[in-house]
């Protein structure tokens, strides 16, 4: 099979050589139905402490399949401390911030509540396929955790001071990132409003919080979702692991 079809599978069992992984009944559906895999076939594994490991299919039933963990070929490692939290949105757009995110690296998304967010629905099941099946796709070695949707006021009262929380500032008030990037090590995150933006209390409330930094990424106002990746890949750029 050649690299570029390797087929990943995350598994929160943690893997070890020479021990039989039973596959559940989605990752048998898909290997058996979907990729049409057989005995023999090999199918990559990760779990997100030990690293990504090469398996084979040992035994295939009618809703289960086992693999036979044979060799480690990537040993754990750790996305950058990188924090996104996001208004929630309509359903497509959140699924594409949500997805997206897991691509660039962050370690933990947090829907937000604020005054003007879209109310939307999260299913906490479906964001966490989402979030292990992005993380499938693109090689990463871990899965990020996934909050439950929350008030923008009761995230930051129980904030980490020493996390720098960038927010995301349309109105023209913020530093370039280019500027600001010096002061965004990690354990850092980034805060992207709402389709009608954040309030004028909310403003303020940011503004006046001595961990957080307010970042213009230029005179476009740019949907949610386009600032969201944006925020994430400048940083990732300049202060992040594409550097
Ligand atoms: N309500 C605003 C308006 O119409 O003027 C637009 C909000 S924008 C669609 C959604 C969010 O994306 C903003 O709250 C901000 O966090 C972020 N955003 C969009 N454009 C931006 C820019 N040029 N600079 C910084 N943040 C931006």
């Amino acid at each position: 099979m050649s690299k570029k079809n390797r087929i990943r599978l995350f598994t929160d069992t943690p893997l070890k050589i020479g021990e039989i992984y039973t596959a559940n009944e989605n990752q048998t559906h898909y290997l058996k139905n979907v990729m049409r895999l057989g005995l023999g076939d090999e199918v990559f594994l990760f779990d997100g402490i030990n690293g990504e490991f090469e398996s084979q299919i040992l035994e295939i039933g009618k809703k289960t399949l086992s693999l036979k963990v044979n060799k480690k070929i990537f040993d754990f490692e750790k996305s950058p401390d990188v924090w996104l939290l996001f208004a929630s949105l309509k359903k497509e757009n959140t699924d594409i911030v949500i997805q997206k995110a897991v691509e660039l690296g962050v370690s933990k998304i947090f829907p937000v509540q604020t005054e003007y967010t879209f109310n939307a629905h999260l299913k906490p099941e479906r964001v966490k396929a989402q979030v292990i099946e992005a993380a499938e796709q693109c090689r990463r070695q871990d899965v990020p955790e996934v909050q439950n949707l929350q008030n923008l006021q009761q995230i930051l009262s129980n904030w980490d001071k020493n996390r720098t929380l960038v927010y995301l500032d349309e109105t023209g008030s913020g530093e370039t990132f280019a500027k600001a990037s010096s002061k965004m090590k990690a354990p850092v995150a980034f805060l992207i409003g709402p389709e009608g933006g954040f309030s004028l209390r909310e403003f303020e409330l940011l503004k006046s919080l001595s961990y957080t930094l307010s970042v213009s990424l230029g005179k476009r106002i740019l949907r949610a979702e386009t600032a969201s990746i944006s925020a994430l890949s400048c940083w990732q750029a300049m202060v992040g692991d594409w550097k």
